[in-house]
């Protein structure tokens, strides 16, 4: 089974998971696919390496400019308290009373919609069934699951290592100040409202934006938490422990942790690639911030940037569409990465294009980038899909709110 493959279907089974909380649901990494974007930082690194290994040159200017390039952006828990208007598991308002379903939804040719339907809720894109988790040694198996995971985290943290022996030493250049990063999230925001203004209904202020978009603070990397979150989130990509289907808040997932984080060899390593995350968010649409290392140039913090800011405009109705489908999160980056190219400057992030791809020959072969828009930032899911329960009460729902406005 080739590493991408694997990777694939780590996340598969974190949708089959039980997602019974907000704060577990959003501890689970979004992004494990941008793992598989490690090449080995930029090409000057490369040649820099090169040349080290035939000549030493301790003055290389080079020589202390870290590899902290992990193309990876992370997703940290929220507090349980900082989000009351997380729209996403808390049912509709009006849901829980709407006996009716709408007569009137399609406008689509059926095969289309029928087509986009089976997508979105009824075949996953890949599939497996979960592992059994082993507790205890056997005579054909001397290690447990556990330190199987601590064995497989071991030799990656290694290979990686090797492969980028400056992610570990050295020190970070800047490229990026706070007041550029506020000049990028307002180009950005207004990139986005240019686009995509006429179905946004509550466009966010620059200001507002940029309040919620902040270079990655050092002290924040050194927080346990954070260090803890990053190890899970690489617990994610660099062993098989999603083919287990157990939470991240599993005590035999949190063991696992445990058991690296007190293995001093591996603990130090893993606190220097956590200060060096690229990128990072906390929350979830509304109530999202995002995080960005000083060490991503500007160009590319852009692209971050789009992409989450399409995030922030989710319509809490098109997440709770989204909430129902068979692979959530999946789809999530798919449509938000979708949108995020339909933005100038949203240039195509290849760590995203397996999700693109989905969505693209999936959804937008049947339905049009608008209707995909008015779903995601309008909340008028119909207009992609209408056969599944959640989409055709919330089409009820707006259907009532339409006839008690007249
Ligand atoms: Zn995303």
């Amino acid at each position: 089974m080739t590493r991408r493959q694997k990777t694939k279907i780590n996340e598969i089974n974190y949708q089959r998971v039980k997602q019974p909380s907000v704060a577990l649901r959003t501890r689970n990494p979004e992004d494990a696919f941008l793992q598989l974007q490690r090449t080995i930082g930029n090409q000057a690194v490369g040649r820099f390496l090169q040349a080290k290994l035939n000549v030493n040159q301790p003055d290389d200017k080079y020589e202390k400019e870290a590899d902290w390039a992990a193309e990876q952006v992370m997703r940290m828990p929220e507090t349980a308290s900082s989000n009351p208007s997380n729209g996403l598991l808390q049912p509709h308002r009006a849901l829980a009373l709407s006996p009716l379903g709408p007569t009137i939804l399609a406008r689509k040719k059926p095969d289309d919609i029928k087509a986009v339907h089976k997508a979105l809720f009824v075949t996953s894109p890949i599939g497996e069934s979960c592992k059994k988790w082993r507790d205890k040694a056997t005579k054909a198996s001397p290690k447990t699951t556990g330190e199987e995971m601590v064995d497989e985290f071991r030799k990656n943290l290694e290979e990686d290592i090797k492969k980028r022996p400056l992610s570990v030493v050295g020190e970070v250049t800047a490229k990026t100040s706070e007041s550029e990063i506020d000049t990028i999230a307002s180009e950005v925001n207004q990139k986005i409202l240019k686009k995509f203004g006429g179905v946004i209904k509550t466009p966010l202020t620059d200001t507002e934006v940029q309040d919620r978009v902040k270079i990655l603070a050092a002290e924040k990397t050194k927080d346990p938490e954070f260090i803890k979150q990053w190890l899970a989130n690489k617990l994610n990509t660099w062993t098989t422990i999603g083919e287990y289907c157990i939470d991240e808040d599993d005590k035999r997932f949190q063991k696992v942790l445990n058991d690296i984080l007190a293995d001093e060899s591996m603990a130090k390593s893993v606190r220097t690639l956590a200060s060096r995350q690229s990128a990072f968010f906390e929350g979830e649409a509304a109530s999202r911030t995002v995080h960005i290392h000083k060490g991503m140039e500007a160009a590319k913090a852009e692209s971050t940037l789009i992409h989450e800011l399409v995030h922030f405009y989710a319509h809490p109705d098109y997440r709770q569409w989204n909430a129902k489908m068979i692979v959530p999160r999946y789809i999530n980056e798919g449509f938000a990465e979708f949108l995020a190219r339909e933005v100038e400057g949203g240039s195509a992030r290849s760590s995203y294009e397996d999700r693109y791809e989905f969505i693209r020959d999936k959804v937008a072969k049947h339905v049009s980038v608008d209707d995909i828009a008015s779903a995601y930032f309008a909340g008028e899911v119909w207009k992609v899909e209408n056969i599944s329960k959640v989409a055709k009460e919330l089409f009820g729902v707006r259907e009532k709110e339409k006839k008690k406005a007249k």
